[in-house]
């Protein structure tokens, strides 16, 4: 496989790489949703729009066939019902997508229960696109992105709820930190999973590991890995990425 990967120019911002988020964004009003998809698009990230909750809740049926939607964005009053009763199922789901909620000036209750009831953050409308983009990236960086219940990536499968993970049926024997660090691997697959996000990720669940740690658990949970049709790439002053396994790889 060629190596190094190359890193789009957006990656790369604040010394912090980014990288390609998935995003769902739930929003009725045409002329917002045109600006927000086209301001997100333009910086790399990968965007579903949608227009109802239906719609909606069909890109996030199919999650486990393709990639994880690693942060939704939510207008609250929709056509087919409202954002915040649609937000509290999708916890009662035990859903742990970080959302932030997009809310009309005049409807501060609903911003205040959309809160209580889970919603990461919010933004009262009109709100300057360039504000949600850096409340997007502080939720990234505080390691909150890509935390959904399960990802799945090749035939593997990550069960935060259970706290197991399977290639194919069979459970992956794994320690606590090795079992955060492949989630958080897998919630970025196949792009790069900083080494800075993954430390911090780490701290945020009191699973401190200092820097030469970090390297050793990539290393064990690679050689756990082996046979999996997955393997751990390590890009040098970079960070991992989880990547499908060439035919040649050990793993
Ligand atoms: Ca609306």
């Amino acid at each position: 496989m060629a190596w190094p990967l190359q890193l789009p120019a957006a990656w790369e911002r604040d010394g912090l790489i980014l990288g390609a988020m998935h995003l769902l964004l739930i929003e009725d009003d045409a002329v917002i949703a045109r600006e927000l998809l086209l301001r997100w698009r333009g910086r790399g990230w990968q965007v579903r729009a949608c227009a109802s909750l239906a719609e909606a809740g069909s890109a996030l049926a199919g999650d486990l066939s393709g990639q994880a939607v690693e942060l939704v964005v939510l207008d609250l009053g929709l056509p087919d019902g409202d954002g915040v009763q649609w937000l509290a199922r999708f916890r009662q789901q035990d859903r742990r997508t970080p959302v932030i909620v997009l809310t009309a000036r005049d409807r501060v209750a609903d911003r205040v229960l959309g809160l209580k009831i889970g919603a990461d953050d919010y933004l009262v409308k009109p709100f300057d696109p360039e504000e949600l983009d850096a409340r997007i990236e502080a939720l990234q960086r505080r390691g909150q992105v890509g935390r959904g219940e399960w990802l799945q990536f090749g035939r593997l499968r990550w069960l935060g709820g259970e706290g197991r993970a399977y290639v194919d049926l069979q459970v992956l024997e794994l320690m606590p930190r090795e079992f955060e660090v492949l989630g958080l691997l897998i919630s970025r697959a196949p792009r790069l999973l900083p080494r800075r996000v993954l430390i911090d990720a780490l701290a945020e669940r009191n699973l401190e590991v200092g820097d030469s740690a970090a390297e050793v658990y990539v290393s064990r949970l690679r050689r756990k890995l082996a046979g999996s049709g997955t393997t751990i790439r390590t890009l040098r002053g970079f960070g991992y990425v989880l990547a499908l396994a060439d035919s040649g790889d050990p793993g």
